[in-house]
């Protein structure tokens, strides 16, 4: 066990076990925290939130920065917590992602606003700040909630997946390091402490990401505390292939668009709708990735996939494809687990000759499948990407880049990506539209969505 993850495990006798999601063997224990504890951590980050908003902008950007180099120098051991936690290849590159993250957010400039003659607008901090995450980029993610939130001067208390614990556990250890007592604590509880921190008194706001269900749970819950909601949830992203694309330029990067960190990424790529003439290529260009795309332990560098992080997930991703296979799709590679592997893995699935309508299409599979729809209309192509109630991402892609930039307009998304899929920046402001949440994270949008407005008039 790295030094990282001991300083961060619980006993055993205490602690609940939490399992590499590769070999299902236990690398760790986390703490089992309660409600009881939830409360004191808020009542510490209330307590500690007046002196970090007095600190200032440049001192809370310089703490961050030194952070961030924290993260940088441990960011094997932090990254092998993750690929035990999550599975994913090569965990030390979110590790270094979210150092990346946490610099450019802490260098984000935002001033107060003139306007007319005797007006400034101000962004003041809010106070304690609530995150809720999810599993599949826990530390990433986490960094996502944590910078602006610091930056901004609120304090925050954090509560990780159930299922990653132990390294946002590992993170907030190094975060510590740094910082006064109470400006960011976690709490490691199940969903009964989420949806206390949700519901508490003391919360300002709360920023979740996560899926949509609980999403609506925690729209409710804040009817008792009025907190602002940033709600980052699921996605059930479309892509167009127009007509005279070519397949061999842009096969790869659709390819890893659908793919990255084994599907479990919340703008992957989930449903292709492909022009009729390049149908047949573009099926058997994906297929030819998918069926030699390196897939085993994620500590094995020379590996591209992963196992499914949990067993309700795999479930799910072998559900959609039973499905299929019974509606009468065309399983063109994959489609059953790869057991010789580990129990959790499941081989990169190509399914062709499927429908709307056929649950892989309409739901969200988060995991190593894609549908590829064939079109013949680009206006129905667009409709039927729109026919779902999600809208996190989408993408067109084609040759002619004015037809690609007319359909992207067309498209209900937050984002909408060109000859590309779900590459995010920290300048660059994300956000659901429809049942894929609201609110705005990253770049100046992101620090505005972890302020109060207050107007002074001279
Ligand atoms: P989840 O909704 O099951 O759980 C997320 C978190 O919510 C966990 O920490 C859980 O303990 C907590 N929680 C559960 N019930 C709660 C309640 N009633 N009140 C408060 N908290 C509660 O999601 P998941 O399975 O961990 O993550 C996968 C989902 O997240 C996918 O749908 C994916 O698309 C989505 N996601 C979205 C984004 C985005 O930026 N939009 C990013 C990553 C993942």
């Amino acid at each position: 066990m790295n030094a990282l993850l001991s300083a961060v495990s619980a006993d055993a006798g205490t602690g609940r076990p939490i399992l590499d999601a590769a070999t299902r063997e236990v690398i760790g224990h986390a703490p089992v925290q309660t409600v009881a504890d939830l409360d004191a951590a808020i009542v510490a980050a209330s307590a500690a939130q007046p002196a970090w908003a007095a600190l200032g902008h440049a001192e809370r950007s310089r703490l961050m920065r030194l952070i961030a180099d924290d993260i940088d120098a441990q960011a094997e051991e932090l990254g092998q917590i993750i690929t035990h936690e999550q599975g994913k290849v090569a965990g030390a590159g979110e590790a270094h992602g979210a150092a990346h993250w946490l610099r450019d957010t802490a260098d984000i400039v935002l001033e107060p606003q003139r306007i007319g003659d005797g007006a400034e607008l101000h962004y003041v901090p809010l106070g304690v700040v609530a995150s809720i995450g999810p599993w599949n980029f826990p530390v990433m993610i986490a960094v996502w909630h944590i910078a602006p939130a610091l930056r901004m001067g609120n304090t925050l208390v954090i509560k990780p997946s159930e299922n990653t614990p132990l390294s946002v556990l590992a993170l907030i250890e190094i975060f510590n390091r740094h910082l006064p007592e109470g400006v960011v604590t976690a709490v490691s509880g199940d969903r009964e402490v989420g949806a206390a921190l949700a519901s508490h008194p003391g919360v300002a706001k709360i920023v979740f990401t996560g899926s949509t269900a609980t999403g609506r749970r925690i729209v409710e819950s804040s009817a008792n505390n009025l907190a602002r909601l940033t709600l980052e949830l699921g996605g059930n992203d479309a892509g167009i292939v127009l007509p005279g694309t070519d397949v061999d330029a842009v096969a790869d990067k659709l390819f890893w668009g659908a793919f990255m960190n084994t599907g479990q990424v919340c703008a992957a790529l989930k449903r292709l709708y492909v022009h009729d003439s390049v149908y047949d290529e573009m099926v058997a260009a994906l297929a030819e990735r998918a069926a030699s795309a390196p897939m085993g332990s994620g500590h094995d560098k020379s590996n591209r996939l992963g196992p499914v992080q949990n067993p309700s997930q795999f479930d799910i991703v072998s559900r959609l494809v039973d499905d299929a296979r019974e509606r009468g799709a065309r399983i063109v590679t994959g489609g059953e687990p790869a057991a010789e592997l580990g129990p959790l893995f499941y081989r990169p699935t190509i399914i062709a000759d499927v429908e709307d309508g056929a649950a892989v299409v309409d739901e969200e599979q988060f995991g190593p499948v894609l549908p590829v729809i064939r079109y013949s209309d680009v206006d129905d192509a667009v409709r039927r990407a729109n026919g779902t109630e999600q809208g996190l991402g989408a993408s067109v892609w084609g040759a002619d880049a004015d037809a690609a930039a007319q359909v992207a307009e067309r498209l209900q998304a937050g984002t909408v990506w060109i000859n590309q899929h779900g590459g995010v920046d920290p300048q660059v402001p994300f956000g659901g539209t429809k049942a894929s949440g609201y609110g705005l994270e990253f770049g100046v949008e992101g620090l505005k969505a972890m302020a109060a407005t207050k107007v002074i008039r001279r």
